[in-house]
């Protein structure tokens, strides 16, 4: 049998599979479209703390209550909240969560949510998605990145919607996950997406090549 390398770090070590976006995004029961990469355990164990304070972002927000499965989303966190050992997360993620910006504080989000884990999650979430329809691994030396809508200029947003404008958009598990995504000419590995939970939440992500010293 031949073992898969991890699609983050290229090991073949304990081989595992790792949902993307992470299972957590989404309740039980869960649907069986869910996409899944190969990945190594400790890479995938290192996962963990991320996807449950992306999935606790995802639950408080209200712009996603519209969505049939939201509801189940935010019973599943606070029944998480309510056991012992969700105690130490809640306040976590309370600290950080306890009210959503208005737009005019969206560059100061950073005071509210921790994009970084954000960040960390849907970066990775690309990583896989990009492995997933291309069966190429982003090398981990590029940078993958992901930022709230919210926190994009007009600008920002705009040149992401002209780069997106002809791609196609997929969508899996009822619609609480859909995204599109394009890569540059020049480089296949640069990549721009449009990640949608929830048919609300956005958030853009990007790939790109390491910065080369001049
Ligand atoms: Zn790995």
């Amino acid at each position: 049998m031949t073992i898969a390398p991890c699609t983050y770090c290229g090991r073949k070590e304990k081989p595992t599979s790792d949902h993307v976006p992470p299972k957590a995004a989404f309740p039980k029961p869960r649907t069986s479209d869910l996409i899944t990469v190969p990945s190594c355990e400790p890479c995938n164990k290192s996962f963990e703390l991320d996807d449950d304070y992306f999935k606790q972002h995802l639950a408080l927000r209200r712009d996603i209550e519209a969505h049939p499965r939201a509801a189940t989303l935010l019973a599943e966190v606070r029944r998480s909240w309510a056991r012992p050992e969700g105690g130490g997360l809640k306040a976590y993620t309370v600290g950080t969560l306890v009210q959503r910006p208005s737009p005019a504080a969206a560059l100061e989000l950073g005071q509210y949510i921790d994009s970084e884990r954000i960040g960390t999650v849907l970066g990775r979430t690309v990583r896989g998605l990009y492995f997933h329809h291309t069966g190429r691994r982003i090398p981990p030396s590029y940078r993958a990145r992901a930022i709230l809508s919210e926190a994009a200029t007009p600008d920002f947003q705009l040149a992401f919607e002209c780069a997106l404008f002809s791609s196609p958009d997929y969508a899996l598990a009822e619609g609480m996950f859909a995204y599109s995504f394009a890569a540059a000419s020049d480089d296949p590995m640069s990549t721009v997406w449009l990640l949608q939970f929830y048919g609300n939440a956005l958030f853009y992500a990007m790939t790109g090549a390491p910065k080369v010293a001049a």
